[in-house]
């Protein structure tokens, strides 16, 4: 399928979950997950209107990286090994895993300027996902400040492998109610507006709970690896 047409039936799907929630479409920012994919298909996506890109091996973004000549707005959304944060700090303009003090550390010291970061929560709690427990995020981030390169923009989950929708729609939900906590503490380092939640399959439900970016791979460009 071109990117064109299956971005029409996410836009659509999009505003459907938008009218469900009394939201406005303009609030939901998709970013292409290309890591499954050719650069050409990456370019197809940024000819078909998508400004936002995100990879999540160091290697994988450097190629994209490289390849593109219309730069988009690049997220790294995968797993951040420290000695690997010097590949790829100047060239993205959102993280979104950041889970832990000594990535933070490595991140204030090579970025140039103030990156926008997303702290992962393991909102499941389960064993085998990334991301800091929900109880502790609050501190993690108050612990954040002495970092002046590093702005709290959001929050960001990966659901439970799972179809049952409750279990989705109560991930995504303790995750908004975690961002409304960390907003009233009004920190200036974490605004923390932007909510990253919701995948190919779960983008909906993500959306009826809050989600302003959705990280969309399979369902828009494809996983053809
Ligand atoms: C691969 C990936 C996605 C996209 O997954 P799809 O199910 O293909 O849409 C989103 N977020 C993260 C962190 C990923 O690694």
């Amino acid at each position: 399928m071109k990117v064109t047409e299956n971005l029409k039936t996410i836009q659509q799907a999009i505003n459907e979950a938008c009218e469900r929630a009394n939201r406005k479409a303009q609030e939901i920012k998709i970013i292409a997950v290309t890591k499954y994919v050719s650069n050409e298909r990456a370019e197809e996506a940024i000819n078909a209107g998508i400004v936002h890109l995100g990879e999540n091996r160091d290697d994988g973004l450097l190629e994209k990286w490289n390849f593109l000549k219309d730069k988009p707005v690049w997220h790294f959304i995968g797993t951040l090994q420290t000695r690997k944060v010097k590949n790829i700090i100047d060239k993205v303009d959102y993280i979104h895993s950041l889970d832990r003090l000594s990535l933070a550390e490595e991140i204030d010291k090579r970025a140039n300027k103030q990156i926008n970061c997303f702290v992962q929560v393991n909102v499941s709690g389960e064993e085998s996902k990334q991301g800091i427990q929900l109880h502790e995020v609050r501190d993690f981030i108050t612990q954040l400040e002495k970092y002046p390169n590093i702005l709290v923009c959001g929050l960001m989950t990966m659901a439970p492998f799972t179809e049952e929708e409750s279990i989705l729609r109560s991930c995504f939900q303790k995750l908004k109610g975690l961002q409304t906590e960390i907003q009233q503490l009004r920190m200036d380092h974490a605004p923390c507006n932007e909510l990253s939640m919701g995948m190919s399959n779960d983008f909906a439900i993500a959306i009826e709970e809050g989600a302003t970016m959705i990280r969309i791979g399979t369902a828009l460009v494809g996983n053809d690896e």
